[in-house]
Order: structure tokens, then sequence, then C-alpha cells
């Protein structure tokens, strides 16, 4: 089926925001080992049976688009280990889709990136969360700082741009490099986003008290310059600013201190084929089942409606109730 203009809005769900995007963890495995992201004891993961197929991605894919999908993210694990990633986004692409981008740790996307963009990939998301290579040896289970610097600089070589840049700020691991981190968007246009720590799954560091908020991180970037607000264009969790004089942007993704479940727009796909309506909901509607089983297209799309219709209005996550039995977000794709 070729590429086809959409035309149609996207559906509403029971609290009257359209959903148009769709993120899409393509794998549960990863290369890294991060202490707030990976399970703390060792998981055992989906079968490559289990998993959805390139064919099946894709179709449940057309389906949202019938209905205005707008965008997408893949995501993991780490979605670079998927050998037919590429095929991934092109059959995407082909779609129709306006928007594909993708979350990695980077360390396996130098060498891929040019491919990657000619599939039709228009962004990435890269996800560091220290600038000291020692640490991020400590932090990740092993990775290479190195290989994720190439990455960038590839990244923004190949016109995967602007390269965001995901940090998630813990106390008394990382913190200090608040600023750091911040200086970065002086030199370049990187978009670096700080996100706030959800304490879910059962992962290898103490749950409370280690998540750093928004308030806190404006507090300590304004000591390099005053930090200007700009206009929200009403889409997406990040709440942006610009140093003065900067090239780049600095993002705050605050789960924790301000809820930004009013402007959420979007649906998740599982390694296995369950749709999430909410990352922070156990929630799920099984299509991979169905699939296999020979449900037509009319049945796949009530199945797509019906997972925006039962959409929860708002997550219940605060920084002291920790959702230690959902899975932890390398399975589910932050
Ligand atoms: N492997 C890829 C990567 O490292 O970017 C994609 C998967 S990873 C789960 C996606 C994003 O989720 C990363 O930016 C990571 O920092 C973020 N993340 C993981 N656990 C988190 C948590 N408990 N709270 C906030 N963000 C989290």
């Amino acid at each position: 089926m070729g590429k086809a203009r959409n035309r149609k809005h996207p559906p509403r769900d029971s609290f009257r925001r359209q959903i148009d995007y769709l993120r899409v963890s393509i794998t549960d495995r990863c290369n890294l080992r991060c202490v707030y992201c990976s399970p703390k004891r060792k998981k055992t993961h989906f079968a490559p049976s289990d998993l959805l197929t390139l064919e099946e991605i894709a179709r449940f894919v057309r389906t949202a688009h019938r209905h205005g999908l707008r965008k997408v993210r893949i995501t993991g694990g780490e979605p670079l280990l998927r050998e037919d990633i590429t095929g991934i986004i092109s059959a995407i692409k082909e779609i129709g889709v306006p928007d594909i981008s993708l979350t990695t740790n980077g360390v396996l996307l130098a060498r891929r990136a040019r491919e990657l963009k000619a599939a039709g990939l228009d962004r990435v998301n890269i996800s560091l969360d220290t600038l000291n290579p020692v640490r991020y040896s400590e932090m990740t289970g092993g990775g290479d700082i190195n290989r994720v610097w190439e990455a960038i600089d590839e990244a923004e070589a190949t016109g995967l741009s602007p390269v965001k840049i995901n940090v998630v700020p813990i106390r008394g691991i990382n913190d200090e490099e608040v600023m750091d981190f911040a200086a970065l968007t002086l030199g370049r246009d990187f978009h670096v986003r700080f996100i706030e720590y959800m304490p879910v799954g059962r992962t290898s560091i103490c749950l409370k008290g280690v998540c750093v908020k928004k308030d806190e991180l404006m507090e300590k970037i304004s000591t390099l310059g005053s930090l200007r607000k700009l206009p929200f264009k009403g889409k997406g969790p990040s709440r942006n600013y610009r140093l003065e004089g900067a090239e780049g942007i600095i993002g705050f993704i605050s789960p924790i201190s301000e809820h930004f479940c009013d402007y959420c727009n979007r649906l998740r796909l599982s390694p296995s084929g369950m749709i999430k309506p909410c990352l922070l909901s156990d929630i799920q509607i099984d299509i991979r089942t169905p699939m296999r089983r020979g449900i037509t297209d009319e049945g796949l799309e009530k199945l797509f409606l019906k997972a925006v219709s039962v959409k929860p209005e708002k997550h219940k996550l605060s920084e002291q109730g920790s959702l230690v039995d959902l899975p932890s977000m390398s399975e589910i794709g932050g």
C-alpha cells in the first residue's frame, strides 16, 4: 500500500484530547544497564517470536494513520538492537507518517545514522546522563561515552537534528552536572531535556528522594544566565527555555512536579503487541494475538479506537508513591 495523504482528524479520547502520536517500543533488550532504568534482577526477555514483526508494526501504524496519526517515535529497550530497524522506519515512512523520531542510547548509532536518515527518520533523542566517562561507565553498566559523542556528531552531520539530549538528573549520582549539561546549549544547537526521574519498576537505585525537580534545576541553571521561556506550542511534555545568547534549548519534562496529562496526545505499543494508553497505568489491549488469528482491518481499527477511549485522565504517580509493580522503563520505552 502506498503513501496516502491523511486528511482525517485524529480521534479524541474521553477527556477531549486528540490522540495523534504513537510511541512504539520495538524490543525489551538493551545493550546498557542504566541504574535507574533496568530491572535490578536479571530479566528474562521476550522470545523473538513474542515480538511484533515489522509487518505487524506497520499494519498497526497504518490503522492509526487512517485515523490521523501524525507522529511516531521508535524506542525500546535499545531500538538499534533490532536488525530490521531500518526496514521498520522505511515502512512507517511509506505509510505517510509525517514525523518519525527515535530514542536511543546512541552506542550503535554513529554507523547507522545515514542509513536511518535515508529510510525516513527525521530526528533522534540520545540519552546521556553524565559527561564524565568513568561515571558514564558506572551508570550504564560498562558503556563507552565516546561512542555516544560520535553518535551525537554524526546525527548532527546527517541532519537528524536538532539532536535532543535526554538527561535524567538523580540526586547523589549526576545532579551536580546539571549546569554542565545546560552549558552545552551555549555553543551548539542541542536541545537538552531534563526529565524528572519516575519511580517505576524495581531498579537498583533507592526510589525515594532521588528525583530532582524542575524548580531546583531552574534555580541552578539560572546561575549561568537568564532563562527565557519559549512559547508553548500546545503539544509535547517539554517546557522549553533558552539561556541568553545560547544556540540551543533547555527543556524540562516534569511528570512529577507538573502533570502534563492534560496535553497527552499519545498511545504506546509494547514490543509484544500491547497497546498502552498511558505509560503509568496497567491498562493494555492485546493486538498481537488477534493479528496472528487473522483479525480484519475493521477489527484492528476497533481495538485502536478502544485504546483511545480507555485512556485514563491522568497518572497517579508522585515521588512518594512508586509504581514498582509496573515493568521498568527499559521494557515499556520511557
Ligand atoms: N535505550 C533507549 C535510550 O536509552 O534512550 C530508549 C529506551 S529508554 C527507556 C528511553 C528514555 O527513558 C531514556 O531517555 C531514559 O533516560 C528514560 N528513562 C528510563 N527510566 C526512566 C525513569 N525511571 N524516569 C525517567 N526517565 C526514564
